[in-house]
């Protein structure tokens, strides 16, 4: 722990805020006389994880990135997280992010840029970035970042290591502070498949502080190996077929289909939403819940306030302050999407094209058992990109918001590109998910 902790401390690019170091020094010392008193110890004893700072551990700023909470302390502790501390894992950083989650680079944020950790030139991705570059180089073991639209599986795919955002429900959301919560995820990133499915199991289940969790059978080790019941794979056309995607990537996504062919598993095309309606449909609806979601921080109960002339005042300045350009843009546009007026016209459109989403992947999912993509259609932007044309920032998400929507189990691995390869299986299927990257290990 102590190395660790050096070493996050000596980065020069450092992705991290908040140490936690007496806490995390404290635990350790803990699990040294465990060991040596013989005591029992946990599944995750002594290792050392990263939390995006989004995520509420009691006593630690919890900031997500943001001037408006840069002082505000979690009260309680977020339920996966505890789940985490009580298999033993010791928790060494709240990580550097997109502020709120709004971001696919991690350069909206009061800390500073996160760099690749391949090449520093380029974004770390986002919006956990600094959750994937810390596993990356090695800072901590694993780290939990959230997924609402592709942020624990783009930044893992910019950064070459795992990502897996599980169905939607399996891990409790209580503890994170809502995006968007209909297609907010916790999930875990790290170096392998077993260390994935390790933690995954440790944070899934039930929890009577999150409605829409629900308790899902434990995937073990043995399960995962054998991955004869995978017999067709589906891949969409029109992610690949077009002038958008990055040459190298392209090329490098049909290098593995041929792989796959030739071990005797068939490979389907599938058709599919063009890119421009799944990003559109997506931000409509996650704009539409953050306006909602980010209404309570108006100063009063949570964060900085800065005192106006009188209530509103307060309000609008403190909003407008402590918000920055890219969560101001987002509520904006969710208020318009859900004013009277508008909202028949965007907002409920939105919904439907969610339903038509959700039930494409029904019908796809009856005829193959797993579905690749590339996890985006172009390489890491360089720093300051993205800052200077959000739009094409959005459309860079174009491959991983579709099974946000459909709340699929998803998982980026590394595949020798900047981008990795995504594995989509249908809900609750999360073994099989875990299995086909075993398979193509
Ligand atoms: N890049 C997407 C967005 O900004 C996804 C973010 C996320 O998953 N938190 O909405």
């Amino acid at each position: 722990v102590q190395d660790r902790l050096d070493l996050l401390k000596s980065n020069t690019h450092n992705t991290v805020n908040s140490l936690l170091d007496t806490f995390a020094l404290a635990l350790a010392e803990k699990v040294d006389a465990k060991i040596k008193n013989g005591q029992e110890i946990g599944l995750l004893e002594g290792i050392p994880f990263g939390i995006k700072d989004v995520y509420m551990l009691q006593g630690t700023l919890a900031t997500a990135s943001s001037e408006l909470l840069k002082n505000y302390k979690s009260p309680y502790t977020a339920t996966a997280i505890q789940k985490l501390l009580d298999a033993g894992a010791i928790p060494l950083a709240k990580e550097n992010c997109d502020s709120f989650g709004h971001g696919s680079s991690s350069e909206n944020t009061i800390f500073g840029a996160v760099k690749n950790a391949v090449n520093t030139d380029l974004v770390g991705g986002g919006s956990s970035g600094g959750s994937a570059v810390n596993v990356a180089k090695d800072f901590t073991v694993f780290s939990i970042g959230g997924d609402t639209g592709g942020s624990i599986r783009q930044p893992a795919g910019y950064n070459n290591v795992f990502g897996f955002k599980p169905t939607y429900g399996r891990v409790s959301r209580f503890g994170l502070m809502a995006y968007a919560s209909s297609t907010d995820c916790v999930g875990p990133i790290a170096k392998s498949i077993e260390d994935i499915r390790i933690i995954l199991n440790v944070m899934s289940g039930k929890d009577v502080k999150d409605q829409t969790s629900y308790q899902s059978s434990e995937i073990s080790a043995s399960n995962i190996l054998n991955a004869e019941e995978i017999k067709t794979v589906g891949y969409f056309k029109n992610f690949i077929e077009t002038d958008a995607i990055d040459p190298e990537i392209k090329s490098a996504f049909l290098a593995s289909i041929e792989k796959i062919k030739a071990t005797g598993i068939q490979v389907k095309e599938l058709d599919f939403f063009e890119a421009d309606t799944l990003v559109s449909t997506y931000y409509t609806l996650a704009m539409a819940e953050t306006a909602s979601n980010l209404s309570r921080l108006d100063g009063t109960n949570y964060g900085q306030r800065i005192e106006g002339e009188n209530l509103k005042d307060t309000y609008s300045i403190t909003r407008s302050e402590n918000f920055s350009e890219e969560t101001k843009r987002r509520i904006v546009g969710g208020n318009q999407v859900l004013s009277q007026g508008f909202s028949d016209e965007i907002y409920l459109k939105g919904l439907n094209l969610r339903d038509q989403i959700s039930e494409n992947f029904e019908k796809d999912f009856k005829e193959v058992d797993i579905i690749l993509s590339p996890v985006t259609p172009n390489t890491p932007p360089k720093i300051g990109e993205s800052l200077k044309n959000p739009l094409a920032m959005y459309l860079s998400d174009a491959y991983t918001v579709g099974f946000s929507l459909g709340q699929l189990p998803t998982l980026t691995i590394p595949q020798g590109t900047a981008t990795g390869l995504q594995i989509t299986a249908a809900k609750n299927n999360d073994e099989l998910v875990l299995k086909f990257a075993n398979f193509l290990k």
